[in-house]
Order: structure tokens, then C-alpha cells, then sequence
């Protein structure tokens, strides 16, 4: 019995031997394959590959070949709710102002934390102060401004000043959404910072909306609300703080054009306004070059 238990190690050590080349071989392999394999695949075009990580390189890559079908009528109007849609996660608060929860889907908010790291290494730091805000919401928004229950730009009582409908819708239509319109509805937007375009224009704002155009392109991020001009003659005002994830939204801006009419933004007081204000046409579809996609 002694010798049988000597000689059991004794043969088993070269197999043991052997079974792990052979698996350091197999691994080894793989290991070039899927090397080979993601290089050759994700090759995202117009971006810098040594600054965007893995993950969010196969994300922009996912998104920018993928044509989403879930875009219905009711996701473009903002009829569902962020907080048990399933594309859609919780913002951490360390990268807000901590005065709501906000909302974004998931594709966008991993560009926004890789963009957030980005920036955070070049000194900027960037908050979301609002982000997913569907149609209800952005509908009690409207309605405060409509009654004059909340006062346009802090000084004016739109029924007062605006009797006429259409003349009110435009004067709320200056900073705010009419509800089933916004980009607000769809995941993919985002306000940083400061809701003020002064802010952004000297010391610490400007630095952060420099930074935001020359790097914020990198991330899938693009500015939709820019100066009006040649280039976007109607729609909003420009928004210094409102960013777009580009390869997303781009699509929803493309179904927006395929499917919403003027007559299916309804369900708020002053929605008979909308056709006549073109509000599709000029609000939804007039954003800038970069958020529009080729
Ligand atoms: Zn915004």
C-alpha cells in the first residue's frame, strides 16, 4: 500500500503538467483572437481611438450601426416613465446638482461618464442639472407658463402679455418645450452646469463650454441648440448647456421627421396652437448641422 500511494503523484505530475500548457496555449489564443477580432470590428469613424476606452467605443459603435425599432410615436412624445422604462438608468448623484433624480438611457450615460472623466483630468467639471423629463413633466412646465402661473423669464404673466394664443405659445416656445416635442423626452439629452448662456461666455464657464466643443464630439456628444443663423434659422434659442448623445438622438430626430405631424403633439392646454406655429418642422427638426447627422 506505501508504494501505491508514492507512485499516484508521481504519474499524475507531467498530465498536470501538460493540461496547463495546454490551457495557458488556449487562453493565449483567445486572447489574439479577441484582440484581432474587436480591432477589426469596432472602428468608429471621425474618432480619436487613443482617447476613447473599449467600452465606450463598442457603445458608439453599437448605436451608430444598430437602427433602434423600439422609436414609436409615444417613446418620441415622451409617454412612458424613465424610471421603469428598461434602456433607461438613474444619473449618480456626485454627477449632478443634487436637486432631483434624473434619468438617462444607459447608451448615453456611459458616454456621458467617460466624457465626465475626460474632462475631469483636463480640470472641468461637469454636472447634469436636468436630463430625462417626459411628457407629463415637461407638460406641468408648459401649463405654469400657460396660466401664468410661473412667470416667463421672471418678469412676465403670459396670459397678460400674450392674450392671443399663438403669440403665447411662441413666447413660452423662447425656452421651453412644448410637452410631446422636447429632446428632453428621449434619454439622450442632457443640461449641464448652468441654465444661462452668460455663464458660459467668461472665467470658469467659458473654459467649460470650450472644453465641451472641442472634446464633447469625441464622446458622441453634439450641441443641437446653437446661434440661430443660415445654418439653423429657426427653433430655439441657442443653449450653451444643452448636449445631445448624437448617435442616438440622431435617430429619434430621423424618426421624429418619418412620423410626428403637428397634429399628434395634443394633450395640453394651447396644443391647438401647434399646427399653425409648424412646431415639428421648426422646434423638433431645427437643430444644428452636428446633431442632425449626415
Ligand atoms: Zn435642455
Amino acid at each position: 500500500m506505501p508504494y501505491l500511494e508514492l507512485d499516484v503523484p508521481r504519474k499524475l505530475f507531467p498530465m498536470k503538467k501538460v493540461l496547463l500548457l495546454l490551457v495557458l496555449l488556449l487562453l493565449l489564443g483567445a486572447g489574439v483572437f479577441v484582440f484581432r477580432h474587436n480591432n477589426a470590428v469596432v472602428e468608429p469613424p471621425q474618432m480619436n481611438e487613443t482617447t476613447i476606452p473599449p467600452t465606450l467605443r463598442d457603445v458608439i459603435a453599437r448605436a451608430d450601426s444598430t437602427v433602434i425599432p423600439a422609436f414609436s410615436l409615444d417613446y418620441l412624445r415622451g409617454r412612458f416613465d424613465p424610471a421603469t422604462h428598461p434602456d433607461f438608468t438613474k444619473v449618480a448623484p456626485e454627477f449632478t446638482d443634487r436637486d432631483g433624480t434624473y434619468y438617462l438611457r444607459k447608451d448615453a450615460y456611459a458616454a456621458f461618464l467617460a466624457m465626465h472623466a475626460a474632462a475631469a483630468k483636463d480640470g472641468v467639471q461637469l454636472k447634469v442639472i436636468s436630463a430625462t423629463r417626459n411628457f407629463d413633466r415637461q407638460k406641468s412646465i408648459w401649463e405654469a407658463k400657460w396660466t401664468g402661473e410661473r412667470l416667463l423669464e421672471g418678469k412676465e404673466k403670459a396670459p397678460q402679455v400674450y392674450p392671443d394664443p399663438q403669440a403665447r405659445a411662441l413666447a413660452i416656445l423662447r425656452w421651453s418645450s412644448m410637452p410631446g416635442t422636447s429632446r428632453h423626452h428621449w434619454g439622450t439629452d442632457m443640461d449641464l452646469n448652468q441654465l444661462n448662456n452668460d455663464y458660459f461666455a467668461t472665467g470658469q464657464g467659458l473654459a467649460e463650454y470650450q472644453w465641451l466643443t472641442a472634446h464633447a464630439p469625441t464622446y458622441g456628444f453634439c450641441q443641437p441648440y446653437t446661434a440661430k443663423g443660415l445654418a439653423r434659422p429657426a427653433g430655439y434659442n441657442e443653449e450653451k448647456w444643452h448636449w445631445s448623445y448624437e448617435p442616438i438622438a440622431r435617430q429619434l430626430t430621423d424618426q421624429a421627421r418619418r412620423l410626428l405631424t403637428d397634429q399628434e403633439i395634443d394633450g395640453f392646454l394651447g396644443a391647438e396652437t401647434a399646427p399653425t406655429i409648424g412646431v415639428v418642422e421648426k422646434y423638433v427638426l431645427g437643430v444644428s448641422t452636428a446633431c442632425k447627422g449626415g
